[in-house]
Parts: C-alpha cells; structure tokens; sequence
C-alpha cells in the first residue's frame, strides 16, 4: 500500500494542449486575426506551435532565450511577421489566457477527489512557477496537494532523481513508498527509473508500449487507478 501518490500535471492531470489551442484562439479572437478563416488559422497555429517548440527547448536549455515572454514574442514574431507591438500585446494576451485556463484530462477531477481522502497527494512538473500554480487555482485543485515541486522553482527537472527526491522530502518519505503517475516515457517513466519510485504510466491514447519499456502499471483512464492502488 502507497503512503503518497504524486502525479506530472500536464497532459496527466491537466489537458496541456487542449488549453493551449484554446488560449491561442481566443487570443487570436481579441486581436481580430484570422476571423472567418480557418486555413489561415491552421497554417498560423501549425507554424507558431513549430517555433514555440524549438524557442522553448532553447529556453530551458539555457539557450539565448532567458524569459518566457521571450519564447511566446519570437513565436509569434517568426509565425506572423507583423509588427512587433502586436507581438508583444499578443504574447501578453496569451499568457493571461493560458496561466488562468484550466481543462482537466476525463476523469482527473474524480480520481482527485476519491484519493485526496486516502492519501496524501502531490505533483512533480517541469515547467514554470507562474503557469503552473495560476492554472492549478484555475481549476480550484491547488489545495489538494500537499507536495508541489515545479522544475522552475527547485531548478532541476524530471527525468533527473534531485527533483523526485524534493517530492519524498516533502512527505517524508522512502522512494518506495510512493506511486508516481505521468504521461511522458522520456521524462516521467525515466526519472521514475532513475529515483526507484513505482510508476504508473497514463498512457493517454491506449499506445503500444515501445521495445524494453516496462511500467510498473499501465493505464489509460484515471479512474483505473482505483484498481492500481486497491481502493
Ligand atoms: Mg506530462
């Protein structure tokens, strides 16, 4: 029996990329870009996700890029090729929208609430302070964990063990005490290996597993965590 479950937050228990189409679209909607035209849309939202992707990994690789801010103006700088206020006003809009949107993944909020009576909860995320904390409020969820460790704030992430170790600081507990569940092989279920904690892989699209990967569990609707953790 687990002593804690911790979860990744995006695309584990939040739908990262539901709210950032629909933060992109209602920033697009405001500035009055692209209205009535769907194609524009698509080519727009295919080519900033591209350059948001690569600014992004160059942000947190300690690239040239050092803010945020940064990554969301260069996106849309390079995407839309406007004038450069309105790249500004744009990458504020957006980020207003996405720190204060949250859009659950089925079924988060009731595995939370079954399990926040039974165990202590937490959450291991790479990604930024601000977003992070705003979209957990976002969706009234920020109260249920007792462990929140943020990549930004404790300055390692996942799959590196330092940042699971913070997480078994915070509840006083032995690696093998804890259930961890994420969604991404490359960080979650690697850094689960690298810090001996049980992993429940949520395998969000029901996906073959590749050659030599090995979770503990395997998952692909929150709800089967009961089963997972012999509620
Ligand atoms: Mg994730």
């Amino acid at each position: 029996m687990y002593k804690a479950i911790i979860f990744d937050l995006d695309n584990t228990l939040l739908n990262y990329s539901l709210s950032e189409v629909d933060s992109m679209k209602r920033t697009c909607n405001d500035h009055q870009l692209f209205i009535d035209d769907v194609m524009a849309w698509d080519v727009f939202w295919k080519d900033f996700s591209g350059y948001n992707f690569r600014y992004w990994m160059d942000y947190v690789n300690g690239g040239a890029i050092t803010t945020m801010k940064d990554v969301l103006r260069c996106s849309f700088r390079d995407s839309l090729k406007l004038d450069e206020s309105l790249h500004n006003k744009l990458s504020d809009t957006y980020w207003n929208y996405f720190c204060n949107t949250c859009y659950f993944e089925d079924g988060a909020e009731q595995i939370l609430s079954i399990l926040k009576d039974k165990y202590p909860l937490g959450i291991i995320s790479n990604g930024l302070s601000e977003a992070q904390r705003k979209r957990l409020r976002a969706g009234n969820i920020d109260h249920v964990f007792t462990s929140l460790v943020i990549s930004d704030e404790v300055g390692v992430r996942k799959p590196h063990k330092e940042i699971f170790d913070c997480a078994l600081n915070d509840f006083r507990l032995n690696n093998n005490e804890v259930l961890f569940v994420g969604d991404s092989l490359q960080d979650d279920y690697q850094g689960a290996l690298n810090s001996g904690i049980d992993f429940c892989y949520y395998n969000r699209h029901n996906m073959m597993l590749p050659e030599g990967i090995k979770p503990k569990y395997n998952i692909s609707n929150l709800m089967d965590l009961i089963q997972v953790v012999g509620l």
